[in-house]
């Protein structure tokens, strides 16, 4: 058989594309190919003085170190592991190091034969690797989606995420998945409608497909999930992928959203019925009413006119208590009339000077009540609502500002200030203060209601307890809100936003 010479050895321990070199016992490198001195970055003269433990990673030295004492203590001729190395210029490198320990002929060790392949780049795209992997099951962990994939399309295997078996009710090494299991999961009531948004999507693939169904569980119950698929193709095979979520709760809540919605509708539509009725109602009655009440008075006049000489003042005096009392009903039945009719008043909606219409409502004051002073701070600005009604808010509100006051002088404040709206957006609010009897705290409700004339209310005081229900109306109608600050004797502030 014929001999390797040296020469052809030397030949190929140079040349071969492998990093070699012998490494006496102490760790230090007795020689080096070009291979390795081109890894490490070192002349062959340098490459002479250096140690393994020159090169090796701090992390990997105790690894080395075990590696070689290993092979030493038990004889071990060959070995293979990755370790990290030192360049030259101090970079990084991996490599793949093969080692075999050369004896003599009685065994005894003499030195070690060593082999390094850079496997930096490998390292990298595992590293890389391992990092996709990482993410993808951090992503699943937090997102709690179940997850399939059915890489050749085929009905006997599918791979199910361990969280989609668990959303299942099933241990995840208790089931393997495949599209067959999970079209004996689906709801009968739910197949077409998955099969369709398949087929559809396998027709058109530009988006992923989502649909909602019902799948069994273990326990044998249906739960809602939604899912989103997308079919790919690859060399001429179809691969399925899509992600689960559990949507049961919310399908639930939905359900009962609907179910009271439905309700909802039905009792707005009553509700709107019967305040169609009540309005009718009110109109009918209130102006059918008008026409007695004129009558009554008439034969009242006509009856003090006509028996003149045999009516005693006692007699008079009840007769006009009578007028009086039907005037006071008529002014109700008015009052009643125009406030049905606010329901279907069109708002003529435009910018409106407030100032303009303050000035027209107390200079009707001004003229005749010298105890009566109005106060306006700043001018109001100018603002978008319906004149016709935003004046009769002003008008009532000024109006009670002084029929509920028993101070001599009488101070009506008419202003407005700031505060912000839901939307972060600042809100005009108007008030009028006055300095009249107050409100108690338990009234301040009430008083927003149809007739309501709270019992500290003189006789004396004209009013049907018609105008605050109407002035809440008309704020209501234009999307706005009003309330009250009051201090029993001191005075009250009636506080309203126009939307
Ligand atoms: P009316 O003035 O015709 O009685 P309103 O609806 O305007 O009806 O007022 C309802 C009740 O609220 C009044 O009867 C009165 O008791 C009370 N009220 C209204 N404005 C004031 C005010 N500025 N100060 C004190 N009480 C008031």
């Amino acid at each position: 058989m014929a001999k390797i010479n040296n020469d052809d050895f030397e030949y190929v321990f140079q040349n071969t594309i492998v990093g070699q070199a012998f490494v006496s016992l102490e760790g230090k490198c007795m020689k080096a190919n070009t291979a390795l001195c081109k890894i490490l970055g070192y002349t062959k003269e340098e490459i002479k003085h250096i140690y393994y433990h020159d090169i090796s990673h701090e992390d990997d030295i105790e690894l080395t170190k075990s590696k070689y004492n290993h092979a030493l203590k038990n004889n071990t001729s060959s070995y293979q592991y990755e370790r990290r190395c030192y360049c030259k210029n101090r970079e990084v490198i991996w490599a793949l190091v093969n080692t075999t320990l050369i004896k003599d002929k009685r065994g005894n060790p003499l030195y070690f034969f060593t082999q390094i392949q850079d496997i930096t780049s490998r390292k990298k795209h595992e590293q890389g690797l391992k990092d996709v992997q990482e993410r993808y099951e951090l992503v699943l962990r937090a997102s709690q989606e179940g997850i399939w994939d059915n890489p050749d399309n085929t009905k006997n295997y599918e791979y199910w995420s361990d969280q989609y078996k668990r959303m299942l009710g099933y241990r995840p090494d208790e089931i393997e998945g495949s599209a067959k299991l999970f079209f004996s999961h689906l709801h009968s009531d739910d197949i077409q409608k998955t099969k369709k948004a398949m087929a559809d999507h396998a027709k058109n693939k530009s988006h992923p497909y989502s649909t909602e169904y019902r799948l069994r569980t273990k326990s044998g119950q249906y739960k809602w999930f939604k899912t989103y698929g997308i079919i790919t193709s690859k060399n001429g095979k179809d691969r399925s992928t899509g992600s689960l979520s559990d949507i049961h709760s919310q399908k639930m809540a939905e359900n009962v959203l609907e179910r009271n919605k439905k309700k909802l509708l039905e009792y707005t539509k009553e509700l709107e019925r019967i305040n169609e009725d009540l309005d009718s109602f009110a109109y009918i009655a209130s102006h059918d009413l008008k026409e007695p009440i004129r009558n009554i008075v008439t034969n009242i006049y006509l009856l003090q006119e006509d028996h003149k000489n045999i009516l005693d003042d006692n007699i008079n005096k009840r007769l006009e208590k009578i007028i009086f009392l039907c005037d006071k009903m008529e002014q109700i039945i008015n009052s009643l009339l125009d406030f049905a009719k606010l329901k279907n008043k069109d708002l003529k909606i435009k910018r409106i000077d407030l100032n303009e219409i303050i000035k027209s409502i107390i200079s009707t004051y001004e003229l005749s009540n010298t105890n009566i002073s109005f106060k306006l701070p700043s001018p109001l600005p100018k603002t978008i609502c319906d004149e016709v009604t935003i004046t009769e808010v002003f008008r009532n509100l000024i109006s009670n500002a002084i029929k509920y006051n028993n101070k001599k002088q009488k101070i009506v404040e008419i202003s407005y200030t700031n505060t912000m709206g839901n939307n972060g957006i600042p809100k005009n609010v108007f008030y009028v203060k006055d300095n009249g009897i107050g409100i108690d705290e338990k009234h301040k409700k009430d008083i927003f209601q149809l007739f309501k004339r709270l019992d500290n209310t003189e006789d004396k005081v004209e009013g049907t307890g018609i105008g605050l229900t109407f002035v809440k109306k008309i704020i209501d109608r234009h999307g706005g809100k009003i309330w009250v600050d009051s201090d029993l004797q001191k005075g009250s502030t009636f506080y309203f936003t126009i939307c």
